[in-house]
């Protein structure tokens, strides 16, 4: 059955309309012929016998009667072993091949294999003849990195097997077989390393949901003790440009407690994935002392790709995410910015001429936001492991206004809100998350009975800090100043962070609790100053050394001294 041919009969920026015979379904790739370039598309919408395709690349020089391809097969990715250290496209095309193939200017209609074919794995077999198996039973092993790469059935795979022949232990490209088995009807399938998984599709590749529990230690003390997340949980970072987003998501890339890290970049400025691509490969992991590049993996649009690849790359980024997932490992996806995604829905949907709802967005929206975000959780896989799969999404409102669709919408799903403040990074308060704004439904390692109570000495210091702008300093109390200083050294050496610095740049959980507790301390304690002046001097003291205390190796010889100063000062 040949079927899957058309011909263009509509062109509207990167969005065809396609007259065809035969079948079509919603979602899957078209190639549209340019000369002897094809141009890849997806089917985003089927009426009668005509198709609209988004096409991922530039529609320069298509006419109308030029035919297109359709390959019955999903907008897919390939899952196996070589994902790691890759830097790809929203297509997962390779960008350094895809840079050494067409030059600077990346080239149309060209695509590669995401995973390399060339190298060779060392497999191990796990399962033996005569087992049974079924989608996500794993069938071998082979190193990748600092991990250990399962190989399982394909999770499409969901009849019951027997495994007829397993291939020795030896090395092997993804591309030969390594298993075969054969199906409740007796037919035999062979299985490679590779799968292919259609990214748009919420098929499951785990056997059961279960509630997030463990806290994500990002390595920011704003975050891990007033406004955590899980293992498994969700979270949103909106603020204006230039706030700070993208370097709250690159050092949490670096130092949160987590196997690995999945960074799915739409720059919003020029340089910005040109950066990274230059920069990444050469950090090292603080955790590890090896490359970081070895447990990440990014996924960057370039200026030059059209928004329907912007589109793609988020659930791409998510499909490899819970990939890594199934294997028992805790993963962390990066999106930066959604809502340079939530711009390419509002593109395609204009060309599809939908009824547009709340500034110009499609009445889709808020529900594309939901299904992105529920793909993150915490399992149990098929082969009793548990991972997890956290989302966290910076979002970029125009002006910095929370009050629009795709900051509201990403609200309503998420588990926790990190919101930039202008104020603050104007201030060069960093990381500029709002204290007093943000919030979290996730429970973190700290007591949150200390939580609240530092909330309220924020809140009580802001109130003061107000009345003063009215009143004067003059018009407050000694006591009202004295928590005014207070909630002051509580920003200050708490609540920012200095990212350049070693050893300030991430705080473990238990370096987070023993500070947080003598900070509670010094909270609670009733100062009794005679004047303005003599609390200022006192508590700056104070401050100094709170702050030297910051910078000192965690459990070091001057880190302890100068906790027992400190703490002898308190008392
Ligand atoms: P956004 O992504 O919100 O537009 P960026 O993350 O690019 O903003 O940050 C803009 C600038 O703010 C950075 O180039 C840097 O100078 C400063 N900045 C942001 N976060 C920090 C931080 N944690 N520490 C120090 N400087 C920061
Ligand atoms: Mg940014």
């Amino acid at each position: 059955m040949n079927s899957g041919t058309g011909k263009i009969v509509a062109i509207n920026g990167n969005m065809i309309s396609v007259e065809f015979t035969g079948n079509v379904r919603q979602n899957e790739v078209g190639y549209a012929k340019l000369g002897d370039m094809r141009l890849k598309s997806e089917v985003i919408r089927v009426r009668g016998n005509v198709a609209d395709l988004q096409v991922f690349e530039d529609t320069r020089g298509l006419k109308i009667d030029d035919k297109v391809e359709f390959t019955h097969e999903l907008l897919a990715v390939e899952l196996g072993p070589g994902l790691l250290t890759s830097i790809f496209d929203g297509l997962q095309n390779p960008l350094p091949e895809l840079a050494e193939k067409s030059g600077f200017f990346l080239k149309r209609g060209i695509y590669f294999d995401g995973l390399p074919r060339s190298v060779k794995w060392d497999y191990t077999p796990v399962a033996k003849v005569g087992d049974e198996v079924t989608g996500g039973t794993t069938l071998g092993t082979t190193p990748e990195g600092i991990f250990t790469h399962q190989i399982k059935v394909p999770f499409l795979m969901r009849d019951n097997y027997t495994v007829e022949w397993t291939i020795e232990p030896g090395e092997y490209t993804v591309d030969e077989v390594i298993a075969k088995v054969k199906d409740s009807a007796g037919n035999v399938h062979k299985i490679t390393m590779v799968q292919v998984w259609p990214v748009k599709v919420s098929n499951k590749m785990y056997q059961e949901r279960l509630a997030p529990t463990d806290p994500l230690i990002t390595g920011q003390r704003i975050i891990d003790t007033f406004f955590p997340v899980n293992k498994g949980g969700t979270y949103c970072i909106p603020g204006p440009f230039g706030a700070g987003k993208t370097v709250l998501q690159h050092i949490t890339s670096r130092h949160a407690a987590i196997d690995i890290v999945i960074i799915a970049a739409c720059g919003e400025r020029a340089g910005e994935v040109v950066e990274i691509l230059r920069e990444f490969p050469h950090l090292t992991d603080p955790r590890t002392g090896k490359a970081l590049i070895e447990r990440t993996v990014i996924i960057c649009n370039t200026s030059s790709m059209p928004v329907a690849a912007r589109e793609a790359s988020v659930y791409t980024a998510v499909s490899i995410g819970e990939y890594y997932r199934s294997m028992g490992l805790d993963v962390l996806l990066l999106a930066d910015s959604t809502s340079r995604w939530a711009q390419a829905l509002r593109e395609m949907s204009g060309r599809l001429e939908e009824i547009p709802g709340e500034e110009a967005f499609p009445a889709y929206l808020e529900s594309r936001i939901a299904e992105f975000y529920e793909r993150a959780g915490r399992v149990r896989n098929y082969d009793g492991s548990i991972g997890s799969l956290t989302i966290g999404g910076t979002v970029s409102p125009a002006g910095g206004n929370f009050n629009e669709p795709v900051t509201q919408s990403t609200l309503k799903v998420v588990k926790a809100f990190h919101g930039l403040s202008r104020e603050r990074s104007d201030a060069r308060r960093f990381p500029a998350i709002d204290p007093l704004d943000s919030w979290s439904k996730a429970e973190g390692a700290i007591s949150s009975q200390f939580v609240s109570k530092a909330r309220s000495v924020l809140q009580r210091g802001y109130e003061i800090s107000q009345m003063m702008t009215v009143v004067g300093r003059e018009g407050i109390s000694t006591e009202e100043f004295t928590l005014y200083q207070k909630s002051e050294i509580l920003d200050r050496v708490y609540l920012q962070q200095n990212a350049f610095h070693p050893v300030d740049a991430s705080c473990s959980a238990e370096r987070q609790k023993e500070v947080f507790i003598v900070m509670i301390k010094f909270l609670d304690k009733a100062f009794d100053f005679e004047n303005k002046d003599e609390a200022r001097d006192q508590l700056l003291n104070f401050q100094e050394k709170f702050l030297r205390w910051n910078t000192q190796k965690f459990q070091s010889k001057e880190y302890k001294k100068s906790l027992d100063e400190f703490e002898a000062q308190l008392n």
